[in-house]
């Protein structure tokens, strides 16, 4: 696969979805930022994975554990945002979520993208809530929103985060902002 190199400058990096064209998902980034860097094993093809991942990301091999040596590697996507207007925004970074998030800090300083949501009805908080990456996890933290931040995981009721305790996302999570939502999306194995 070739190497797909995100633009730094962009604000975030929309991707149509396509019927059978699955987002790419592999990229060879230089990695200047430590956070980047995460503990992962190779399958035979030498493809990068989560150490408790027992099938290959990329190639779907079957990872043979006990066998494996885990080394620091730059982490690669861990899936996509699938807000329900059809956009969608790859997890290769953390996004701040509301109707105004350019002016969180996080992603003033550029640790974080901004994912503005159109907010129809007024329910949303200027930074309403952030998806986080860490180590191989997604992770949502309710940004002390007004009206909450509601998490749906695969399979259960929808609850309201509690503002500034990160949950992890499993993927076909929703969550709810306001009157609008996203979904964690990824062709990795829930954890
Ligand atoms: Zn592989």
């Amino acid at each position: 696969m070739t190497a797909r190199e995100p633009d730094p400058d962009a604000p975030f990096e929309a991707v149509l979805l396509v019927p059978g064209h699955a987002p790419p998902v592999e990229t060879v980034t230089e990695v200047d930022d430590d956070r980047a860097l995460v503990e992962g094993v190779g399958c035979k093809n030498d493809h990068f994975n989560d150490p408790s991942a027992r099938y290959c990301h990329l190639c779907g091999i079957g990872m043979v554990q006990g066998t494996l040596v885990t080394r620091l590697g730059p982490r690669p996507p861990l899936g996509l945002l699938l807000c329900d207007d059809g956009a969608t925004y790859r997890l290769d970074a953390d996004y701040v979520l509301g109707r105004n998030p350019e002016r969180h800090p996080f992603v003033a300083a550029g640790t974080a993208r901004p994912l503005r949501l159109l907010d129809p009805d007024g329910s949303m908080s200027r930074q309403h809530c952030r998806i986080s990456l860490v180590g191989w996890a997604v992770h949502v933290v309710d940004l002390a929103s007004a009206n909450g931040t509601y998490v749906t995981l695969p399979g259960s009721a929808p609850f309201r985060a509690v503002p500034g305790e990160p949950i992890v996302l499993r993927p076909g999570t929703r969550i709810t902002v306001g009157e609008r939502w996203v979904r964690y999306e990824s062709h990795r194995e829930g954890n």
